[in-house]
């Protein structure tokens, strides 16, 4: 444990408060920067733009970001070059398909050489994110790169109505209540922010009325957070036949698929609209939902094409997602292998927007465990940060109750990795599921020669049916 968190998690709660206090006053800073309200206003107009003018401003970033990264990024010049590239290369969109593309694995070897020598948005803030083959991906961004996509997602709420500051709760996965905590407040507050933040270890039977009673008396604006989590939540108040009063308006949920059966569930429940939007944490592209249920590529903040197309019928394909970045000149992404696959459609959608459709963001089911108490989980993205000495792990469940970490071990491995791997699970996780090692010398592929992150036996759609 960290010696920040160990502090945090051992003072008392109104410290504990203070400290949400401290890290919402500098996100704000750092997220709604004046630049935050300049995008957001631009952004209410530009998502009604023409073809015409959608395809000039995309051509142009395009091109812009493809000569910064050619002339100012050691990197992509030796790519590029040995590609044949020129720096000229981009004269129209499609011109984009002959540049390489940017794997993970190059992220993973090459990060630091991918920095730009001559980047005109200042600091850099390291970040990491955990990648489907379970190894920590570290990347830079920018200011400018943040405050663009907190835009992007502040615009969707604003389409319906919320206002910059309205109260919501987050329903997280970090630790804000230590998990050794069984007494309520099972919550903290960040008031810069004016967000309330709850995890996921507390959701269960026994707390269930506690948080009941404070949603009711909070009246919150909106729900965020990661779908399993509100999902897991709707779920036990609906199985216990209880009923929230005041209810959020609305529910953003990001950072994992929304899968049908969660939102069926939490409309249920909570009576309100739910909607998400598509992004990821390296902050090459995004797509928003609108109200016609479709996504929509924010075409403003980044590129998204398909990589191997697969004509479905005639006016929709599937492939993987290809982003370029338009607003991180500190390490620019130029066709970056997110990892996720989708459906997009050349059908025109109702709502009036002209930029790229996308009916459905596929592969993320897979990512998902469930726990012996019934919670479906995303593990990835909180088990492989720190882990150098593991190649590669896939993660199997058979059955309820267990699960089995199949992994390659790197140089330095030793049992400490078991034993720090299974206090994760019991912090992250759940504190009774059963975890299982295999050792190989490498993880099996799929037909399609795809790497699964998690391998189920379970069947995620059909839960309540298994618990
Ligand atoms: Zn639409």
């Amino acid at each position: 444990m960290r010696f920040k968190d160990y502090i945090y998690e051992n003072s008392p709660i109104y410290v504990q408060n203070l400290f949400c206090t401290a890290y919402g006053l500098i996100e704000k800073n750092k997220r709604f920067s004046k630049e935050f309200f300049t995008y957001l206003e631009w952004l209410e107009e530009s998502q009604y733009w023409g073809e015409q003018e959608i395809y000039d401003y995309k051509l142009r970033e395009l091109r812009q970001i493809y000569q910064h990264a050619f002339t100012t990024v050691p990197f992509y010049k030796e790519k590029y070059k040995k590609a044949g590239l020129s720096l000229n290369h981009i004269q129209e969109l499609e011109d984009a398909k002959k540049i390489p593309i940017l794997k993970k694995a190059e992220i993973r070897k090459h990060w630091k050489e991918m920095v730009s020598n001559k980047s005109p948005d200042g600091k850099l803030y390291p970040r990491q994110t955990s990648g489907s083959s379970g190894m920590a991906l570290d990347f830079y961004t920018t200011k400018r790169s943040i405050n663009f996509q907190w835009a992007l997602w502040w615009r969707l709420r604003q389409q319906y109505g919320v206002n910059f500051g309205d109260k919501s709760l987050s329903f997280i996965g970090k630790i804000t209540v230590p998990i050794q905590q069984v007494n309520p407040p099972f919550w903290r507050v960040n008031k810069p922010l004016n967000q309330h933040l709850v995890n996921m270890q507390h959701i269960k039977d026994e707390n269930i009325k506690f948080f009941i009673d404070y949603i009711d008396q909070e009246k919150f604006i909106f729900f965020s957070g990661y779908p399993s989590i509100i999902y897991s939540f709707c779920h036990i108040v609906e199985s216990l036949g209880l009923i929230i009063k005041n209810p959020p308006k609305f529910v953003f949920t990001g950072a994992e698929k929304l899968l049908a059966n969660q939102k069926f569930c939490i409309e249920r429940v909570l009576q309100c609209i739910v909607t998400d939007h598509y992004g990821f944490s390296e902050g090459a592209g995004n797509a928003t939902r609108c109200k016609h249920g479709n996504y929509h590529e924010d075409f403003e903040f980044g590129h998204l094409e398909p990589n191997q197309k697969t004509l479905l019928t005639p006016n929709t394909f599937s492939g993987e997602i290809l982003a370029t970045g338009f607003a991180n000149y500190g390490m620019p992404f130029i066709r970056y292998n997110v990892g996720d696959t989708a459906t997009w459609t050349t059908e025109k959608c109702n709502c009036g927007r002209n930029s790229s459709t996308i009916v459905n963001i596929d592969g993320r089911n897979e990512d998902f465990i469930i726990t012996p108490e019934g919670l479906t989980m995303k593990i990835h993205s909180y088990l492989f940060k720190d882990t150098k000495e593991i190649q590669e792990c896939q993660i199997v469940q058979y059955k309820l109750g267990e699960v089995v970490f199949r992994i390659v071990q790197r140089p330095g491995y030793t049992t400490w990795n078991e034993i720090h791997l299974r206090q994760k699970v019991r912090k992250w996780i759940s504190s009774s599921i059963v975890v299982n090692f295999e050792y190989v010398d490498e993880i099996e592929r799929t037909d399609s020669g795809k790497f699964k992150a998690v391998v189920s036996y379970i069947d995620i759609n059909n839960i309540e049916v298994h618990i």
